[in-house]
């Protein structure tokens, strides 16, 4: 199993880190050591003072596939939830300002919060899903996926050509604006709207 993430997908969030819009999606991964699930607690690693909270929509693969066509990449999707893709801002900082690779602000150990998951077909229409995250009951990231920059087909086309999809990966699709720190004590809920309502699709408190 791999975690493949999305990054500067969302158009306001690439402004707020001043980032140019890419031209293509940019990609990186996370290893399965990456993973924190069942609401589990994250515990505040000691290699950064500046922990931050990216909510992203992710998407499950349900079957094994390369060189996929966008027409055909929707059947790959086996379920769509949420999730976090914790981020050492601080040390990611000083890994791009020195052209160096940022697995050690992206990859580490339990970086990759995931909840629930829903089947595709209990999202009226996945290219437009509300999504949010409270901070200590507080909304500090709210999303759509109708504003990607890559929609998911073509996001998992892109992959596919460097990557293959295995069943069972996950795709990080990327964060909206309003990604800040956290700290010891915080609580974060993600939710996300299906056809029955809203959803929470994870709690996680930071220890
Ligand atoms: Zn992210």
């Amino acid at each position: 199993m791999k975690i493949i993430c999305i990054g500067r997908n969302y158009g306001a969030h690439a402004k707020e880190l001043q980032h140019e819009i890419p031209e293509d999606p940019v990609v990186f991964m996370k290893p399965p050591t990456a993973l924190l699930i069942d609401n589990k607690p994250f515990y505040y690693p000691d290699f950064t003072r500046d922990l931050h909270h990216e909510v992203e929509v992710v998407l499950k693969i349900g079957k094994n596939g390369r060189h996929i066509e966008p027409e055909f990449a929707t059947s790959y999707i086996a379920a769509i939830g949420l999730g976090i893709d914790f981020t050492a801002r601080d040390l990611q900082a000083n890994l791009k300002a020195k052209g160096l690779p940022w697995e050690i602000a992206k990859a580490f150990d339990h970086s990759a919060v995931l909840g629930d998951f829903y089947p595709v077909s209990a999202f009226s229409d996945p290219s437009s899903i509300p999504f949010h995250l409270e901070k200590n009951g507080v909304r500090v990231q709210e999303g759509n996926t109708k504003d990607c920059l890559f929609s998911f087909p073509v996001l998992l086309s892109y992959v596919s050509r460097f990557f293959k999809l295995q069943m069972g990966d996950y795709l990080f699709t990327g964060t909206p604006v309003g990604v800040g720190p956290v700290v010891i004590g915080d609580k974060l809920e993600g939710r996300i709207e299906t056809r029955d309502g809203w959803q929470s699709a994870f709690q996680c408190q930071i220890k």
